[in-house]
Order: C-alpha cells, then structure tokens, then sequence
C-alpha cells in the first residue's frame, strides 16, 4: 500500500503565504498556510461533532472556497465528502443521502429550506456554513473552537475513498464514483502537463462543485501546482469575460456550454483574451463553428475528453493542433493508457471504430454501494469500458465518435447522431442540435432532429435535408426537424437524450 503525503499540509509547507483561493464575492484571499489551518481545525470539529473514520459528510452549497476546507477537512480526518447537486429537489435527494448513508450535512443559506426538508425525513446534523443559517451546529464556531494542527490520524492511502461525485446523468440517473488520491494525482499531472499549468497560473472556479469539472477541472490540479483560483458563486457569462478581459485568468477551463454562452454574449466581441494561456474544454462535443468562433478572437481552444469515473482528465489536444486537428480530443495523457476494442473484443491498432477502454491510477475503483454496476464497468483484465465509441487517425490523434448507447440503426446501417449534428450545426442559424433514433415501421429507426436556432435568427428547415444529402449518406439523414427553444440538461448543460425522447409525439 503506497501512502500519500497530506496535500494540504504539503502546500502550506512549500508555498506558504502564496494565495490559493480569492472569494470572488466578497474578496476575502486565503493563502495556502490558511486553508490549510482552517481544514485542520475543520476537521476536529468534523470528528467533534461525532464523525467516524469512513463517515460521509454531505455539502450543499454555491461554489465557495470553503467547500474546499471541507474537502481537505475530510481528508485530514479520513472521512468522505459527498457533494449534493443543489438542483434536484428534496425528493431526489433524499434517497442519495440514504444510499450514501450522510450522517453530517454542510449547507449554506440559500439550501436551508432544502436542508430542513432532509433534516425532517431523516436524522441529519445540519452544519450551516454562514452564521445566519439555522442548524445544530455552525462552521465559524467550530473552527473557532477546535485547535490547529497536524491530526493523529491514520496516514491515507493512494486509493482510499476520498469523496464521492455523482456523474452528469446525461444517460440515466447519476451513479456515485468513488474518489481517491490517486485519482486527483493523477489529473493533476495529465491535465497540469497538457496545458503545461504552473504555480503563477490563475484560473477561475464556477462549473458546479457538485461534478468533477466543478472540483477537478482545474482548482484541485491548480491547489496542487501552487496556483490561485477564484471562485465564483455561479457562471455568469459577462462577468467571466470581465475577468478575462481584466487578466484574471491566466488558464481557462470551461464545458461546451460554457463556451457558447461566453460567445454569445455582446460583451464578446470586445473582450481581451490575451492574458490567457490556455483554453481547455471537455465533457461534451466540442461545436467546430465555436472553435472558430474563439479561434477569430485569439482564443485557441483544445478539446479534452475526461470522466466522473477517470478522474477526470485522460485526452486533451494541444494548441499546435487545436486548428489542424479540429474535432479530435488529442492524445491520451501521462497517466492514462487507452485501447479502442471492436465488438468482438478485439484490439484494434489501427484505423477502426470501437469501444475506448481506459486504465491507470487516475480511474475509479468503482461505483460505490453498487458492485453490480462496478462488475458490469469493468473487463476482467481491470480496463473501464467508457460506453464511447472512439477512433484513432494515423498520428496518434483520438476522436470520439458517440455514446454507444446513442447510436441507432437505420435501414441496417449504423448512425451515430453526433456525426449528423455536426452536420446540422455547420448550417446557417442552428446554435444547436441534437439527434436521437426513433421508431420507423420501415427502416427499424429513423432519426428526429432537435434545434435551436442562433438568436435572433430563424432555421430553413426544408432547405436541411438537402444540406445533409450533400454530406451525409442518405440512411443518416433525419426524418422530422424540431425547432425548439431548448433541450432538457444536466447541470453542465448538457442534452439528455433520454429525456428529449419523451417529447416525441
Ligand atoms: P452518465 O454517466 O450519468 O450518463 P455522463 O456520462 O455524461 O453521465 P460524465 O462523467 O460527466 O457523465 O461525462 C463523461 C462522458 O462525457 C463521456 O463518457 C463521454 O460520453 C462524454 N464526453 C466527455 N468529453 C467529451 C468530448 N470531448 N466529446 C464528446 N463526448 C465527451
Ligand atoms: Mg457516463
């Protein structure tokens, strides 16, 4: 069993009284001997207030840096963080926080009422983190109360469950992934060497803390470089340019979704992207016309492709390649070995469609209370099977073709629905599309078309078929065209097929 060092801890001793965290909001910094202070006095209080080694500590909040301090706390004092999605309902969540067994709750005001609801459909110890929020038991206090330094606690292995993130739930409903530090390790060198990330980098934190881009992508590599985050409440586009074009950012990470809304805003086109970097993007198709788009404004942005359950980051293409390359994810990292497998099982070397599979220290050892769905994730020789299909061109470069279970057969011909949407983005006024299989008494499945048009904008969609016929084999093309004003999402925005299924009429 290989120890870890105390992270944390580890900062503090080599970049003491550099920042590590500006609370956007109220523009409080935190150096990293004080984060790493108020983890330790965390978490005493954490075991104070009854916490056993193992225990998982559920947190409901915006995105602060002290959901940070917690996620140290937790791991100075061995116990598992569990961060709730702040968009589902009391109802949804109640059964995770049953499965997950919370015995502690972490919340901020704006989810008290969500946080009673828990309280009083199951014994909960509410930990309010602002001084106003009603709970047994409030942070500033017991930090106040509880000693500072190191903890006598039983030193932390590389694959000890560290905290807990639920996937995006963009195919079904969310699976918890455990994670530990060998995972966050792991990132932190394929994602720090992909976009060559140093001390001096400064980034910002807004996708939600509740999905892996939220915590990994790039605060936690970013903490372990020495670097500085700020941390926004919630994404605004205009305020995000503001920053950039204020060069507060040196290294930039943001999903699809992301991108498109910071492109669409009219502060766009005036904003200075030259203090950045570096533009890092994964999660989701990459739109080509917004590569462009950013690529017009000096703003190279390389497509990556990670998982909740890798860590997440296993591709990302470098700037050299972001234009020549367009489409692709790049090469697989440093710590993270890959192979495409055919429908029979076997390794395809060379050009081919097939399964990607992933392996390393950066991969989850599974799903946590459900083997089953571990055992079913997993081949026998230890590879994760992503459930993508992906290819590999002659120099080493990967592009991800769909999800496996997105692909539908017509007339006997497999489609991937990702390949038509690129098709029907590149057309004038689409911003968006999403195509799905549906039923067809004649070709077994046809597939239907979701758009949205670019503001301000409208959509020919009898010229669209002959669009795609001048690309697309005929089998591919969709059968029926809906222009809608949007699509149902997760958090990260992006489109739940099987919920646009239910919209067909
Ligand atoms: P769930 O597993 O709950 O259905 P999810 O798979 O969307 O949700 P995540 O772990 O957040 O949850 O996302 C990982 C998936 O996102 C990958 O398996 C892949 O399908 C997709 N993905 C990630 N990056 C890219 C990319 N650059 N291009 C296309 N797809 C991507
Ligand atoms: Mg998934």
């Amino acid at each position: 069993m290989l120890h870890v060092t105390d992270m944390t801890a580890k900062r503090a001793e080599l970049t003491p009284d550099h920042v590590a965290f500006v609370d956007d909001e109220t523009g409080r910094e935190l150096t990293f001997a004080a984060v790493n202070e108020r983890a330790e006095r965390l978490a005493r209080g954490l075991l104070s207030l009854g916490a056993r080694e193992g225990d998982r500590i559920g947190i409901l909040c915006h995105n602060r840096p002290d959901f940070f301090v917690f996620l140290f706390a937790c791991q100075k004092a061995r116990l598992i963080l569990v961060p709730l999605n702040w968009r589902q309902p009391p109802a949804e969540l109640l059964p995770l926080v049953e499965q997950a067994d919370i015995t502690i709750l972490a919340v901020d005001g704006a989810f008290q009422a969500v946080a009673d609801a828990l309280a009083k459909a199951r014994k909960l110890l509410r930990l309010g983190m602002e001084p106003d929020v009603a709970a047994e038991a409030d942070l500033e206090t017991l930090i106040a109360e509880c000693p500072a330094g190191p903890l006598d606690t039983r030193p932390v292995s590389t694959t000890d469950p560290w905290y807990l993130l639920y996937t995006s739930g963009t195919t079904g409903l969310p699976k918890a992934v455990i994670q530990t530090p060998a995972m966050a390790w792991a990132n932190t060198v394929n994602y720090a060497q992909a976009v060559d990330l140093v001390s001096t980098d400064w980034s910002l934190n807004f996708l939600p803390l509740f999905h892996t881009g939220g915590i990994n992508l790039p605060t936690l590599p970013l903490f372990l470089m020495g670097g500085r985050s700020r941390i926004l409440r919630k994404f605004d586009a205009g305020d995000v340019l503001d920053l950039v074009d204020r060069g507060e950012v040196t290294s930039f990470f943001g999903v699809p979704a992301i991108y498109q809304a910071m492109a669409l805003h009219e502060r766009f086109a005036d904003t200075d992207f030259s203090a950045v970097r570096s533009f890092a993007c994964g999660g989701a198709p990459l739109p080509e016309p917004l590569i462009r788009t950013f690529a017009a404004r000096g703003g190279l942005v390389c497509n990556g492709m990670g998982m909740t359950e890798t860590g997440p980051t296993v591709f990302l293409n470098d700037r050299a390649h972001a234009e020549s390359k367009i489409g692709s994810v790049g090469k697989p990292q440093m710590l993270a070995e890959t192979r495409i497998v055919a429908a029979d099982g076997a390794v395809i070397d060379g050009a081919g469609e097939g399964e990607l599979q992933i392996r390393g220290p950066g991969v989850t050892p599974g799903y946590r209370g459900n083997r089953e769905a571990t055992e079913a994730a997993f081949t026998e020789d230890g590879w994760l099977k992503t459930g993508d299909v992906a290819r590999r061109d002659a120099d080493g470069y990967y592009f991800i073709v769909d999800r496996i279970k997105d692909m539908y057969i017509s007339g006997g011909e497999n489609v991937y629905p990702a390949e038509v949407e690129r098709v029907l983005v590149a057309f004038d006024g689409v911003l968006e599309a999403a195509v799905i299989g549906v039923a067809d008494e004649r070709w077994g499945e046809v597939g239907e078309a979701f758009l949205i048009a670019r503001p301000d904008m409208d959509i020919d969609v009898e010229a669209l078929p002959a669009w795609c016929r001048e690309q697309l084999a005929a089998y591919k093309i969709p059968k029926r065209y809906h222009v809608v004003a949007d699509m149902p999402r997760t958090a990260a925005g992006k489109i739940q097929k099987h919920m646009l299924r239910k919209l067909v009429p």
